[in-house]
């Protein structure tokens, strides 16, 4: 890399910081606070020619054991803060999940409920289409500003014209999700605290806690539960060992920190093809996996 930059990080670990406590180094990683910085990085030719990974809250994604080698983005500084507007909430693409849904009680402002217990960000959300209890980020989203990094311009795009789908958000090649505008639709603070509580409470019922995971594994097919096609596809080993499914929810692994990031590769593919074997169907990964 040519200039020197002090935002720049050399062999991130992903391990250290992604929920699965695992996964390779990124080569060049840089943390980008304010939208001039990302104008002036990508100016530089030699940097714009190379391979891109935004990374959020490393909730959804593995970096295989070779590491990445490219440009790494990580968003902070303005691009974590959530501001009202009058007609729309502005929050930033580093924005959690967690702390967006807590601002949206504090101001009365219901429907962010189920972020109270998603851990990314918001960013990651646009890009993976991020939901639960019946609900996903693009019901909330009036649009999104993002940087292209071939034009080193920032857009906005309205969602009526982008294709959302399940676990499938805002997914363009060379483009760095910079904010969200977000519907408001006022309610009670009561309601919505006892709605955060019970999604909670639901959460810490159904899928284990305070484990090295990455949430689902698998998405859903259309008609089937993934963690009942597992369950009757694999024998008791797959619960056992450093990597291994929960068996509190059989789409959920739990993995020793640490271990080969490669070896979760290889047992995602186990699982992936047991199922193909016993059901003839092929599970979609949601966990990102990156090389
Ligand atoms: C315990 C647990 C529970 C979970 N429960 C749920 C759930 O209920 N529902 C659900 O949908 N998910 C769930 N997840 C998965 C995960 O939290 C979501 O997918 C989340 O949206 C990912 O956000 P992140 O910031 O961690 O993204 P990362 O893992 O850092 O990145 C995910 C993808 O988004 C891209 N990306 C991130 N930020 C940007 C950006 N600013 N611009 C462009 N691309 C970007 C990355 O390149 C990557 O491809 C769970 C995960 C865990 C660990």
């Amino acid at each position: 890399m040519k200039q020197e930059n002090k935002n720049l990080v050399t062999n991130y670990s992903s391990a250290k910081y992604s929920w699965l406590k695992s996964g390779g180094k990124i080569s060049h990683l840089y943390k980008i606070h304010k939208q001039n910085n990302l104008i002036n990085l990508f100016n530089d030719n030699e940097i714009r020619e190379k391979s891109l990974l935004v990374i959020g809250n490393l909730s959804n994604t593995l970096i295989k054991d070779e590491g990445f080698n490219g440009i790494g983005i990580k968003l902070g500084g303005d691009f974590t803060t959530v501001q009202i507007k009058t007609d729309h909430m502005l929050v930033g693409a580093a924005v959690l999940d967690n702390y967006l849904s807590k601002f949206c009680y504090q101001n009365a402002i219901s429907g962010y409920e189920f972020l109270y217990t998603i851990p990314g960000t918001v960013g990651g959300n646009i890009f993976m289409n991020a939901g639960c209890y019946n609900q996903e980020i693009k019901d909330k989203l009036i649009s999104v500003i993002f940087f292209d990094i071939n034009d080193n311009k920032v857009y906005e795009k309205s969602i009526n014209e982008l294709k959302f789908d399940y676990r499938v958000g805002f997914q363009k090649k060379n483009t760095i999700i910079l904010y969200g505008k977000f519907k408001i639709t006022h309610g009670y603070q009561k309601n919505i605290k006892n709605l955060m509580l019970e999604y909670d409470n639901i959460r810490n019922q159904t899928q284990p806690q305070k484990v090295n995971c990455c949430g689902s594994i698998f998405k859903n097919p259309i008609n089937y539960s993934a963690w009942k096609l597992i369950k009757s596809s694999i024998d008791d080993s797959f619960y056992e060992g450093p990597i291994k499914l929960s068996k509190i929810h059989s789409n959920f692994f739990e993995n020793e920190a640490n271990i080969s990031a490669n070896s979760i590769v290889s047992f995602i593919s186990n699982i992936q093809k047991k199922v193909k074997d016993k059901h003839k169907i092929l599970l979609e990964r949601e966990l990102r996996i990156i090389d």
